[in-house]
């Protein structure tokens, strides 16, 4: 215990899985564990998974999750940051209902324990450490299973009435690709990887071809991640290049419109997608927006998130800090 109570924990809580890491006053990540999101359990089993994942990052660090100054979580669902109580995390098992995680975790690991909105703290996180850093105003666009956004305006987080920065559901096409939010038209109905998979299934029962799914079973996966979207379109295939231009597209229009309504000095793109993409689709996005600018001699910034896999458990510890 070098470091006494300075150190601490931040918890990155996914649909597929759960990072942990402990940190330093100065944010750096001294250890850190990763488990993935127990099926079984539901929210009881996921909140000991998350405790145990904590636990490994804090003998990591050299130290136990007791001395650790706090805990931030970053969640799914609807939160209430004062109460710690988690609401309708849909991609989470079995958690239609309340569950106060936060005072669940505490009781786990023995330290007080704040919980944030998953994207939002990712946002706090690249604004305070990363692409963000020196920005007035930033618009973050979180593209992975979903499209998830968050806003810095004036330097402050703007949450609206608790449902702001919801980019996933601006509407790109009216009357468009159903979105799994029930909506029609959604960016997230184009470019969230959930909506993506779903496509790419329809399209084989229609009798297309694709190497996708043989892909997704020589890497023993269940599901079409970001990873095998970037094999296959390695191996050229058809389909994959089409689905993810039409990602692209997208992204390019629903983000101009959040530019023009905001006017951000730098977009951020992160998650999943975003970060294993960014470098190789960024400009590209980039590119798409930029066509649809109102203020074409003004663009914002455009930047990769740079806080890269562990920016959600970083953001998340800042909760603490
Ligand atoms: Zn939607």
């Amino acid at each position: 215990m070098r470091f006494g109570p300075k150190l601490r924990g931040g918890i990155d809580l996914g649909g597929t899985k759960i990072e942990a890491i402990v940190v330093d006053a100065a944010s750096s990540v001294l250890g850190q564990s990763r488990h993935p999101t127990p099926r079984d359990g539901g929210p009881d089993g996921v909140a000991a998974a998350m405790a145990t994942a904590l636990a490994e990052a804090a003998t990591a660090a050299g130290t136990t999750t007791s001395a650790l100054a706090g805990v931030g979580v970053g969640s799914p669902g609807l939160i209430d940051p004062q109460t710690g109580v988690v609401s309708n995390a849909k991609n989470l098992p079995d958690w239609g209902g309340d569950f106060p995680m936060g005072a669940r975790l505490a009781d786990a690991i023995g330290t007080r324990v704040a919980v944030g909105n998953d994207v939002s703290v990712a946002v706090l996180g690249e604004y305070e450490l990363g692409a963000g850093r020196g920005h007035d105003s930033v618009l973050g666009v979180f593209w992975g299973t979903g499209v998830g956004g968050g806003l810095i305006l004036g330097g402050e987080q703007w949450h609206g009435r608790g449902a702001a920065g919801e980019i996933g559901h601006m509407v790109v096409e009216r009357g468009g690709a159903r979105c799994p939010c029930g909506n029609r038209g959604c960016l997230e109905a184009y470019a969230g990887r959930a909506a993506m998979e779903a496509e790419a299934r329809k399209r084989v029962r229609q009798g297309e071809k694709t190497r996708l799914f043989k892909l997704m079973e020589e890497r023993e996966r269940t599901r079409l991640t970001s990873g095998i979207w970037e094999r296959a379109l390695d191996h050229g295939d058809e389909m994959a290049e089409e689905l993810i231009d039409r990602a692209v597209k997208a992204l390019g229009a629903g983000i101009a419109s959040a530019v023009n309504l905001l006017d951000p000095e730098i977009v951020i793109l992160g998650g999943g997608l975003g970060v294993r993409f960014g470098e190789k689709l960024g400009p590209e996005i980039e590119r798409r927006m930029h066509k649809s600018l109102f203020n074409k001699v003004h663009p914002p910034q455009f930047e990769v998130a740079a806080l890269g896999d562990l920016g959600g458990a970083i953001g998340a510890a800042l909760l603490v800090a």
